[in-house]
């Protein structure tokens, strides 16, 4: 018998119900053709959490993941909600479960479809073959530091890194690297702050461990700058919680839209697979999100969850495929487009694709 995974699927509010439901039929189709099964289980967070149960992270979603071999998450929020108490927000219950699965390591990657080079704001040229992975640590650093206060006259933050931190996160890169092409460049500000020139140190150590990866060091400000000019130079980009959250978003922009990108969020136990994009409550219920990025993000959980390396690639082969044929949505505007298709139109296509 084939191997049996069970997936935790948190469809959201918004766009997050017709996203997923196009991720689980792409999922479909590639675990008959691979011949592993999946079983899912809807669990509630966000908006439709506290419509049904008055709070943003009900304690069955909790419990419910961690029984879960990997999450399948849309997105959450929307005008509904905006006025709650912020305890009682959708994005809280977000932040909740992230800290409740202890997801230390966010992992976004950054590529551009050929056949999309011309959505982007930069130069064909600059930005065809794009594809970067930012590894950015995500329990820890500035966000999460310890004092932190608002007084009359001041207010502070405090940035921590410990050892064991930072050494966890840099394994996470390092393996990574292994599977891509072997190149990291760590990103810090290790010219002005301590706590980066410790994060030199260790990650010098931890690439003891892997002779074949090339590692340099770069200032994030010189980042910001190079990934603008010159993105193509980056392969894996390891850098601190602040600093990724900077890097990760303008990173994403390389591609054209917000709907294509895919995030995974991993740690020690259960991973979260989600798109990088909100849900999006402008255009829900139109039928016309773009899901690649949650199809995406499904197939980022084959590879890096299950290990089933070659139904992910089923996925990413079948959305090249799908783009270079001209099925576009709305959102990627009509750029050598053959079709501009709904949300499951071309659900349908990248699942009839990623079966053969
Ligand atoms: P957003 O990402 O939802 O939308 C920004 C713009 O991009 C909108 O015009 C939207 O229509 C478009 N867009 C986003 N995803 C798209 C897709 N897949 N296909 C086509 N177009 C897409 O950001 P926002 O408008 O700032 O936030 C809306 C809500 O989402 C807010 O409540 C916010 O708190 C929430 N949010 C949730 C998450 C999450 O669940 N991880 C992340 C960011 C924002």
């Amino acid at each position: 018998m084939g191997k049996s995974y069970k997936i935790g699927v948190i469809k959201g509010d918004g766009i997050g119900p017709e996203i997923v439901d196009e991720a689980i039929k792409v999922l479909d189709a590639v675990s008959v053709k691979e011949g592993f099964t999946l079983r899912y289980e809807e669990m509630l967070l966000g908006g439709a959490a506290i419509d049904e149960t008055g709070v943003p992270l009900p304690d069955e979603t909790i419990q419910g993941v961690k029984k879960c071999d990997a999450v399948l998450f849309g997105a959450i929020g929307g005008p509904k909600w905006d006025n709650l108490e912020r305890h009682l927000r959708p994005e809280t219950g977000l932040l909740g479960l992230r800290k409740e699965m202890g997801t230390f390591a966010n992992l976004r990657p950054a590529m551009v479809y050929d056949e999309l080079v011309n959505a982007s704001t930069l130069k064909p040229e600059v930005i065809r073959g794009v594809d970067i992975m930012v590894v950015r640590e995500l329990t820890g650093g500035i966000y999460f530091g310890q004092p932190r206060a608002i007084e009359d006259d001041r207010a502070y933050n405090t940035m921590v890194y410990t050892r064991e931190e930072v050494e966890r996160i840099a394994v996470v890169a390092f393996d990574i690297a292994m599977k891509r092409n072997k190149r990291i460049c760590s990103v810090d500000k290790a010219n002005v702050l301590e706590v980066s020139q410790f994060w030199r140190e260790i990650v010098e150590e931890v690439a003891k461990d892997y002779p074949e990866v090339e590692l340099t060091h770069m200032y994030v400000d010189n980042a910001a700058m190079q990934l603008i000019r010159a993105p193509k130079q980056f392969d894996v980009i390891l850098t601190g919680n602040i600093f990724g959250d900077i890097l990760s978003d303008a990173a994403s922009m390389l591609s054209g839209s917000i709907g294509l990108l895919p995030s995974a969020s991993t740690g020690k136990g259960v991973g979260l697979y989600e798109p990088i994009h909100g849900s999006a409550p402008d255009i829900a219920g139109q039928g016309i999100a773009n899901p690649l990025a949650t199809i995406s993000s499904a197939s980022m959980m084959l590879r890096y969850a299950f290990g089933e390396e070659k139904a992910a690639e089923r996925i990413d082969e079948a959305i090249k495929k799908a783009l270079a044929e001209g099925y576009r949505t709305g959102d990627l505007g009509d750029y050598d487009a053959k079709e501009i298709c709904s949300c499951s139109e071309i659900g349908d296509i990248i699942a009839d694709y990623a079966s053969k």
